[in-house]
């Protein structure tokens, strides 16, 4: 099994609107009244509130406000979970303290629970493209008309709605359980395959590739060159009108319109990514059956420059970085790839050390970490080649049990899934709809069914 997400536009009517605006603005406060909880208790008792104490107060909590009683508790259980999540995330140092949450930046809230809360009834559903239907929300009696378009259609686990202010529209994303697709391998290994392809992530060239006969190279789109001056010039208009302040004075429309521009801007530019970044991979998955990459440490890769001169040059670097999108690019091959029952290698960059490593014969040059050295030249072999195609052939031979110097391949390997260390504090979202209402403190759930046993790690 797979699971996939999916995402369809609303078309509510005005009435079902007026009930969509009210859910929202009743999961936003919640979520409000979550942080404003943890945030009081740490500052009188020094002691973090954890998920199961706000989740068993929400009984009392909707007796004290019976707004809420409309509601269907998983969704505020739900929503208990974001805060949750977020606080995991906090305190593991990945994200910033969770803040409150103001009505303009809260999306949505979530059915975790496929069995009960939302129905979903897809009307026109040709063999490949699913079209239109209808999605009812049982607890604010709401039946509304939805447009999709997609390949293929699964049993719903989760439903989340989303609203985007700047658009004035609303989605329904759903995250869709598919049946597995025919391996391409049987039980042949993997190797007898020969359409293998390795790719390098890089700045200037967006992606290397490497499959045992050619490189190919896809140039940086640099989205960013186009649409930063003119969201540039756009704040810079902003900054001229009457801005909110809390308290004293309302936004003017012409500050509102300004603001507006803005995001459209922005969503423009990150359609644009999307869009160019579902087209490689397409092509990418269409082309070949095992994908091989390096692990990526995106956050790492675009970590600030912390003083000197090279501080501009680092944020140009970032923006280029940031521009192509890496973390959605590898992941929207791995799910195509995943898809059509091909195979993802994640190459161990500390071992393998593909952009240091000779691709003939093997020796790690030490010098050849720098970004700067673009063209590497091996003093053992005299094999000259660029920066990212050696790399890239690199992890191909990996792969392909064909690099000297590294002892074995992936053949005499033990293969492990990538995914079976991942043991989560209290589960995900989707675990919420599947567990019960626990008195005990201390539960940890494994995530069971995040497998997926072709995803493997070399090196
Ligand atoms: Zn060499």
């Amino acid at each position: 099994m797979t699971n996939r997400r999916l995402t369809f536009r609303l078309y509510p009517t005005k009435v079902q609107k007026e009930k969509l605006f009210l859910a929202r603005k009743l999961h936003q406060l919640l979520y409000n009244a979550c942080v404003a909880h943890r945030r009081f208790e740490w500052r009188k008792t020094r002691r973090s509130v954890d998920y199961f104490t706000q989740q068993n107060a929400l009984p009392g909590f909707r007796q004290q406000w019976p707004d809420y009683q409309q509601l269907n508790l998983t969704t505020l259980q739900a929503t208990v979970k974001r805060v949750d999540l977020a606080y995991n995330a906090f305190l593991k140092g990945i994200r910033k303290r969770p803040k409150f949450k103001s009505i303009r930046n809260y999306s949505g809230w979530t059915y975790p629970d496929g069995r009960q809360g939302f129905k979903v009834q897809i009307e026109c559903s040709q063999k490949y493209a699913v079209n239109c239907g209808w999605v009812t929300l049982n607890d604010l009696g709401v039946r509304l008309r939805m447009r999709g378009r997609f390949k293929y259609w699964g049993k719903p686990t989760t439903c989340t709605i989303v609203y985007r202010p700047h658009k004035d529209e609303w989605y329904a994303s759903f995250s869709i359980k598919t049946s597995e697709p025919e391996p391409l391998f049987g039980s042949k290994s993997p190797l007898d395959y020969e359409s293998i392809v390795a790719f390098d992530l890089g700045c200037e060239t967006a992606l290397t590739c490497y499959d045992g006969y050619g490189f190919d190279s896809i140039s940086n789109p640099r989205f960013d060159r186009e649409f930063a001056p003119k969201i540039k010039q756009a704040s810079r208009q902003l900054k001229r009108k009457q801005r909110p302040i809390k308290g004293k004075q309302k936004a003017s429309s012409r500050w509102k319109k300004a603001n507006r521009k803005i995001s459209k801007l922005k969503a423009k530019q990150s359609a644009r990514r999307k869009d160019w970044q579902h087209k490689i991979t397409t092509e990418i998955a269409s082309c070949y059956d095992i994908v091989v990459t390096e692990k990526l440490n995106v956050r790492g890769m675009t970590r600030k420059a912390k003083k000197g001169k090279r501080k501009k040059q680092k944020a140009g670097l970032n923006r280029a970085l940031l521009d192509v999108g890496f973390g959605a690019l590898n992941q929207m091959a791995l799910y195509k790839i995943l898809a059509k029952g091909g195979l993802h290698i994640t190459i161990d960059t500390k071992k393998v050390k593909p952009s240091q490593r000779c691709p003939r014969c093997g020796t790690v040059h030490k010098e050849w970490a720098k970004l700067s050295n673009r063209y590497h030249i091996c003093d053992d072999c005299g094999f000259e080649i660029p920066r990212d195609q050696g790399s890239a052939m690199v992890m191909w031979n990996v792969a392909a049990d064909r690099q000297p110097g590294l002892g074995t391949g992936l053949v005499n390997r033990r293969c492990s899934s990538s995914t079976d260390s991942t043991c989560k504090h209290t589960g995900s979202m989707r675990q919420l709809g599947q567990m019960k209402r626990s008195k005990s403190q201390s539960v940890d759930f494994v995530d069971g069914d995040l497998e997926t046993p072709s995803v493997y790690t070399a090196g």
